[in-house]
């Protein structure tokens, strides 16, 4: 262990300045580990972690991890990567080298230091699957040269590379897929739809909901997917995952926003727009491995949650944002 001088757990964070990064950095923190948080802001801002900076425990650094990392710690956390269709689809080639290149960067680090890394991969590896609900063993079915798969295909590959360093170097690996994940900090201009239909309805825009509303998604709450990640982080070695992170509780998008626009009490209406290329139809988790494996399965309700994220955009929408 390369515990710090007072014996605490020293844990990176990439990505640590994005949506679920600077929750999981403000959770890890409370649990008493000292943090360095590495990020581009990309995607990501100083603003979601700037209440942190006054923490003794807390070091905040800009570097992209396509490039080489020397940092001394216990434990890595691999979340660098956009992760909304419209920002990774604004650079694909460099989204495709962040998740890849990253994760050799980063394997390369957990293999000098010996430290536990996990991976933030995602459901996206499942494509547009013809399995349902989606389980681990499922290879998946992705368009390997369409617009999603910049983000699908590298998130494989890192997969790739996580089992490889294992089987080759004999690496504390855990790989999990996270599905659709949201809650305050979400980026509102980020296109993914709670953070859009959320700014919509407080703002009495239209709802833009692409194709007939009839796909589905699953949604989780942040704060459990940071607890689901670190029970993760914690379980016994020979626990690498993949597993699924989600919430098993789906809903199409359609009903997304009609609660969307009931918590909020907004006028907007409803506005019909074409459906993004390769947009998956159907997603659900089978968790029955986190909930076995892990003990953990997801406690917030949609509405609690959505209630929670609706207020931190109205502070967004008050503050200008
Ligand atoms: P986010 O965009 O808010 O966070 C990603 C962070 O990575 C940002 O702060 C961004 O600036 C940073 N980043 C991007 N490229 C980088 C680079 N080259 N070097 C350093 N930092 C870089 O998105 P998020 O929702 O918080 O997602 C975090 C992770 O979880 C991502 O890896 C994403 O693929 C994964 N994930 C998220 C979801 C979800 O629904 N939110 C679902 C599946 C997987
Ligand atoms: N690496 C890093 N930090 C480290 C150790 C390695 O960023 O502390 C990078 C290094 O630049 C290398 C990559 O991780 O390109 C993979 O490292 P590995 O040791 O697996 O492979 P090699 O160095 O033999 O290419
Ligand atoms: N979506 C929508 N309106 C929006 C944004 C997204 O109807 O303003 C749909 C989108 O087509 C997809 C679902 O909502 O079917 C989830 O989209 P998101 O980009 O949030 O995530 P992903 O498709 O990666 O699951």
């Amino acid at each position: 262990m390369r515990q710090d001088y007072f014996g605490r757990k020293r844990v990176l964070v990439t990505g640590g300045a994005g949506f679920i990064g600077s929750h999981l950095c403000e959770r890890l923190l409370r649990e008493g580990c000292e943090v360095v948080c590495v990020d581009n802001f990309f995607s990501g801002t100083r603003a979601n972690v700037t209440h942190l900076l006054e923490n003794r425990d807390f070091e905040l650094i800009r570097h992209d991890v396509t490039f080489p990392l020397y940092v001394e710690v216990d434990e890595i956390y691999n979340l660098a990567c956009p992760a909304s269709p419209v920002h990774y689809q604004h650079d694909p080639v460099q989204t495709t080298k962040t998740s890849v290149h990253g994760a050799i960067n980063l394997l390369g680090l957990a293999k000098r230091l010996d430290a536990r890394i996990y991976q933030a991969s995602t459901s996206e590896v499942y494509g547009d699957p013809t399995v349902h609900p989606q389980t681990e063993d499922y290879w998946g079915n992705v368009n390997p040269i369409g617009p999603r798969a910049c983000y699908d295909e590298a998130k494989r590959c890192a997969e790739t590379l996580f089992f490889d360093y294992r089987r080759q170097h004999g690496l504390g690996i855990k790989v999990a897929r996270i599905f659709n994940t949201y809650g305050p900090r979400m980026h509102p201009r980020d296109g993914r739809v709670v953070s859009n239909f959320v700014m919509q309805a407080l703002q009495g825009h239209p709802i833009t909901l692409y194709g007939d509303g009839s796909q589905t998604r699953s949604f989780c709450y942040v704060d459990d997917l940071v607890e689901g990640s670190m029970r993760l982080m914690e379980s016994p070695d020979g626990v690498t995952g993949p597993i699924n992170l989600g919430n098993p509780a789906e809903c199409t998008v359609l009903e997304l926003a009609e609660t969307v626009i009931r918590l909020t009490g907004s006028t907007s209406r409803i506005e019909y727009r074409p459906l993004p290329e390769d947009d998956p139809k159907q997603r659900r988790p089978d968790i029955t491995r986190a909930r076995e494996v892990l003990d953990w399965q997801p406690a917030v309700s949609l509405e609690d949650g959505l209630t929670r994220t609706v207020e931190y955009f109205r502070h967004v929408i008050a503050a200008g944002g």
